[in-house]
């Protein structure tokens, strides 16, 4: 989608920190992290929020929450967030659908 960042960084339009990637889905470190450990996971296509993404794209979803969940096993002690704000009343500011991964214990930052 024309103006959304984190099409741009699907696209390597714009630069980030890429730490995984599987066929529908890309992780890259956040910006500004909030933790030691502090990446994003977003769908490679373009979906406005992680509840658009369940209803027209689950499988999506699913390759997500695995491609996190594996990143977070490996640059973690075990215990993370993953967590995803829906609504600009939910403290979301990028209308790409994207999980947070944080955590204070990081194995590698
Ligand atoms: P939200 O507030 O929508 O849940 O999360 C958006 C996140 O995207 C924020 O934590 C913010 O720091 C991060 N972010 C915004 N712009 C960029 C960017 O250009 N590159 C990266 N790597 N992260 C970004
Ligand atoms: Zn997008």
């Amino acid at each position: 989608m024309i103006d959304c960042i984190f099409c741009k960084i699907v696209a390597g339009s714009i630069p980030a920190s890429i730490v995984g990637e599987t066929e529908r889905s890309l992780a890259f470190r956040d910006v500004s992290p909030r933790q030691p450990l502090h990446i994003l996971v977003v769908p490679k296509d373009h979906h406005a929020n992680v509840a658009d993404l369940s209803l027209n794209d689950p499988e999506s979803l699913v390759d997500l929450m695995q491609l996190g969940s594996r990143l977070a096993n490996e640059l973690t002690t075990g215990h993370f967030r993953f967590t995803f704000n829906t609504g600009e009343f939910a403290g979301q500011t990028v209308f790409h659908a994207h999980g947070h991964i944080t955590s204070n214990q990081p194995v590698t930052s």
